[in-house]
């Protein structure tokens, strides 16, 4: 084989007869998994924002169109529902990999499915990349760090996961698509970039998802008491959606492999969090107690030294500031809702 494992010649190759894209400039073009999700869809906006040509990849298992409808029409913008358990062939020259549900509500709806996303998924994601020579980005999770013994978390901290638990589908799946992206980074050249994602939250998420943030939003705004799991002692470090597609490009375009955490080091335990969200909708708000999930990590707050050395990245977003950002989303969606009940 002749070509060289490049997307970007690959496509001008002596087959087209066009001179090497390199040369031409031709605007980069780029695969997003899970493109129609919460985050991947801000990604999509910013990317598309800056002039790149993107394709989605979503089977809209928590996706929605209505995340993207903006999106339609535009030439430098496609969507293509696929599963990404199936192979698929295309020419790009980067591959954000997020494909994957993240709330544990939807991650533990379908285990098997969940763990057949992280595996096989990644693993045609990543045999893709290979193929034509692109650069893959692999969101993974803080839950690699399971219910965690060292505090806050590092990059160099291996974990504490129960194999065997209702979590695991997600984060031992995780944990192998980590280990597949540095496999075909080792042992077949691929560029791979790993993002240890911490709790986002933002515009766009599903409103029954249910994740703290937008239940507790969602609550408080249709007048429901907040439901606190467990005795609410338990800690997450919220970060604001634009802080992390801003990470999320910085380590695609850097030259550094990672892991990588990307989140807000700001923690809070969920009846503080509960505080900042009756502080923000409804004081009036009331909470109510309900018995905590298994396995549940008792807190979590990422050390991003790393990032901000190498990526020259960090958070800029509070969480004051950030909630009142997803409230008129939330309303408004809540609204039509109603709306449609006939309420
Ligand atoms: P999301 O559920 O909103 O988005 C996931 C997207 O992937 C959806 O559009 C869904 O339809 C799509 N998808 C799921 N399975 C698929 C499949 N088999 N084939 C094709 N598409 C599929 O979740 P999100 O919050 O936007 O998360 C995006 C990524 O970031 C996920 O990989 C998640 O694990 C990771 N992450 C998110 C957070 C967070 O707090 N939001 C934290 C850690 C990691
Ligand atoms: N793959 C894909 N698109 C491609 C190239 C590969 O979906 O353009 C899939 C392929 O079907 C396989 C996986 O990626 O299931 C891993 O591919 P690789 O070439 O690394 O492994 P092999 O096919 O040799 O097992
Ligand atoms: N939680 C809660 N009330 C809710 C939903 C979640 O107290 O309505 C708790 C949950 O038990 C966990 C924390 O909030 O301790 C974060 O949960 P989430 O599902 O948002 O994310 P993850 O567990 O994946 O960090």
């Amino acid at each position: 084989n002749f070509l060289p494992r490049s997307g970007l010649t690959r496509l001008s190759g002596p087959h087209t007869g066009r001179v090497p894209v390199g040369i031409t400039g031709r605007r980069p073009r780029i695969v997003v998994t899970g493109g129609a999700g919460f985050v991947g869809s801000h990604l999509v906006d910013k990317l598309i924002a800056r002039g790149d040509d993107v394709i989605v990849i979503d089977n809209f298992f928590t996706g929605r169109k209505e995340n993207l409808v903006h999106l339609f029409g535009n030439p430098r913008f496609e969507l293509i529902r696929h599963d990404v358990v199936e192979p698929i062939l295309l020419e790009v020259d980067q591959i954000y990999h997020l494909a994957c549900p993240a709330s544990p509500v939807h991650y533990k709806y379908n285990p098997v499915k969940t763990i057949k996303t992280n595996v096989m998924g990644t693993l045609n994601m990543l045999g893709l990349a290979k193929r034509i020579g692109a650069r893959f980005l692999l969101t993974s999770t803080s839950e690699v760090y399971g219910d965690p013994l060292e505090h806050p978390q590092k990059e160099t901290y291996w974990g504490n996961v129960n194999p065997i638990g209702e979590r695991s589908c997600y984060d031992e799946g995780k944990r192998t698509a980590e280990t597949l992206a540095m496999d075909y980074h080792r042992g077949a050249g691929v560029e791979v970039r790993i993002a240890r994602i911490f709790n986002t939250y933002g515009p766009r998420m599903c409103l029954d998802d249910g994740r703290v943030v937008s239940n507790f939003v969602a609550q408080a705004i249709r007048k429901q008491p907040l439901t606190v799991y467990g005795d609410g002692k338990q800690t997450r470090s919220f970060q604001y959606v634009s802080d992390l597609v801003n990470g999320l490009v910085a380590l695609m375009e850097g030259e550094h492999v990672g892991p990588f955490n990307l989140g807000n080091p700001g923690e809070f335990t969920m009846l503080e969090l509960a505080e900042v969200v009756k502080e923000t909708i409804d004081s009036s708000a009331t909470i109510e107690y309900k018995p905590n999930t298994a396995d549940d990590p008792h807190m979590r707050k990422p050390d991003i030294s790393k990032a901000k050395e190498l990526l020259n990245w960090e958070p800029k977003v509070p969480l004051r500031e950030g909630l009142p950002l997803m409230v008129n989303d939330f309303r408004n969606r809540i609204l039509n809702e109603d709306e449609g009940k006939g309420m």
